[in-house]
């Protein structure tokens, strides 16, 4: 019997499709706490459902000293807040008590607090070991191809000159990016449409999960500083990707100092090495449509359609810059660039930008990027694997556009009126912001503190924006990716001609 064929892209796409109907099918139900507890040094398990409120006080020898309600439908916020304060307290009586109508329930010592389970949940490892796989690759891809491609661009004057094509192409990108969500939430004013109600609602979210935000600053020099790591490896174990990005752009230019007999050696084996790599990363897409299948039920069922309602409007006016920067202005670079529709090169990297969708992550996207930029896009080896890892790394324009409408859209909640030197602030931020972010899920979010600092807006803000921020995530991650590769086509379009001429 013929079997039937589908192609692997389609299957991806059907895999996400299946994922989210799923995840809806098997929402996680938030009004549920299920934990572990010690009773007479033995652990006990209990599952409470229905409760109205929960109050977690955290004991010190039987004094209180952090005590904290949340109310019903909460379990993620709970889950978060009690996570943050075992590691804060180790040693220290995690204690619960439930309120509902008729009764009340409490339980010293928590030690264990999981999240509800459901059929989505229940196949969420399975998107574990696929987004693993990939991130696992990652690394090692990054420094083999970066050395590879940055040794093979020849001199030292052509490093330079694609190295400061992709630098500037990024960053105005970026500033382009954050011009039109600065334009649109001055526009459509999303932080002046919530009602009283949901205010009320969104301001439950316990903000003190955000104590150490005040801590948290963003210091160029000492980002700057930071980027030349004294320890490689502890930068790789740590995968902190600026530092391995500047590692291996070092390490590939002075190859091109060392005798040929040398760098010969060094540049065929690894080489190689990243070939066998791209090879796993083709083996581990085998596996997409059932590992994009398992983690967008997993986000569907966790986080719920629902909450998207409650800022509907700030919702909107992310995607809806996204879809424009996405759209025009790399279609306008591809027209010039490239002379190809966008919808055609958004086609030909539809994996990219699904993986980019369920992982959430421009890291853990990359070796998929790298394999459809030489596949699909045809861009040399050596320009993809030069430009791409930079891109993943500081070339964030959906982050960017995202983070300018945020700051302003909470300065907007609060009745903040901000100046055009302060939008400005916010742009200029959020440059570098985007730049310094690393390419995982939510980081975007963290260094939103800094750029709300530089201008003076609440920090509590970020407690409101918390909720939806994962789905935002996943649509900005796509926007990052494409970004990169679209200045990795143009670069190529530019270099290739020129070396045809
Ligand atoms: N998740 C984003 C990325 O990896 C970064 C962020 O905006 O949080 O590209």
């Amino acid at each position: 019997m013929k079997r039937l064929k589908i192609d692997i892209h389609i299957q991806i796409l059907i895999g996400l499709l299946l994922g989210i109907i799923f995840g809806l099918l098997f929402p996680i139900n938030q009004n549920k706490v299920t934990f572990e507890y010690t009773y007479q040094g033995k652990t006990q398990n209990a599952i409470v459902s229905n409760y109205d409120s929960l109050n977690i006080t955290i004991l010190q020898q039987n004094s209180i000293i952090l005590s904290k309600v949340f109310k019903q439908n909460s379990q993620k916020t709970i889950i978060t807040y009690f996570e943050k304060s075992k590691k804060d307290n180790p040693d220290n009586n995690i204690h619960f008590k439930f309120y509902n109508k008729k009764n009340i329930h409490e339980y010293n010592n928590i030690v264990k607090l999981e999240p509800q389970k459901t059929l989505a949940t229940i196949i969420k490892p399975l998107g574990t070991i696929f987004i693993n796989l990939l991130t696992m690759l990652a690394i090692p891809l990054v420094l083999t191809t970066l050395i590879v491609g940055s040794a093979s661009l020849g001199d030292t004057k052509t490093f330079g000159k694609i190295g400061a094509t992709a630098l500037v192409l990024y960053i105005a990108t970026t500033v382009v990016a954050l011009a039109i969500g600065v334009v649109l939430a001055d526009l459509i004013k999303p932080g002046l449409a919530i009602s009283q109600s949901t205010k009320d609602l969104i301001s439950l979210t316990p903000v003190d999960l955000l104590t150490n935000a005040s801590s948290i600053k963003f210091d160029i020099f000492e980002f700057l500083t930071s980027i030349f790591t004294k320890n490689i490896f502890a930068s790789m174990v740590g995968a902190e990707m600026l530092q391995i990005v500047f590692f291996a752009l070092f390490f590939g230019l002075t190859l091109l100092f060392v005798p040929k007999a040398d760098s010969e050696i060094i540049t065929n084996f690894l080489n190689a090495l990243s070939n066998v790599l791209i090879k796993m990363v083709e083996l581990v897409m085998k596996f997409a449509p059932i590992g994009v299948f398992a983690l967008i039920s997993f986000t569907i069922a966790d986080f719920g359609i629902s909450i998207l309602q409650t800022l509907l409007l700030y919702v909107i006016t992310v995607v809806l810059g996204l879809f424009i920067h996405t759209i025009f202005t790399y279609g306008i670079i591809l027209k010039i660039a490239t002379k190809t529709s966008i919808f055609k090169f958004i086609k030909k990297i539809q994996d990219v930008w699904i993986v980019s969708f369920s992982t959430s992550s421009s890291a853990a996207t990359l070796p998929v990027t790298i394999e459809t930029a030489e596949k699909k896009l045809k861009i040399p080896r050596k320009i993809a694997s030069f430009v791409l890892p930079l891109g993943a790394t500081i070339n964030m324009d959906g982050t960017g556009l995202y983070q300018g409408v945020a700051a302003i859209f909470i300065a907007q909640f609060y009745g903040m009126d901000l100046s055009i030197v302060q939008q400005l602030t916010i742009i200029l931020m959020a440059v570098l912001a985007s730049i310094g972010t690393a390419p995982v899920p939510g980081v975007g979010l963290i260094m939103l503190i800094g750029i709300l600092q530089s201008v003076g807006v609440p920090l509590e803000g970020i407690g409101i924006i918390l909720g939806v921020d994962r789905i935002l995530d996943m649509l900005r991650t796509i926007t990052n990716v494409t970004g990169d590769l679209v200045v990795a086509s143009t670069i190529n379009q530019i270099y290739s001609t020129k070396n045809n001429e």
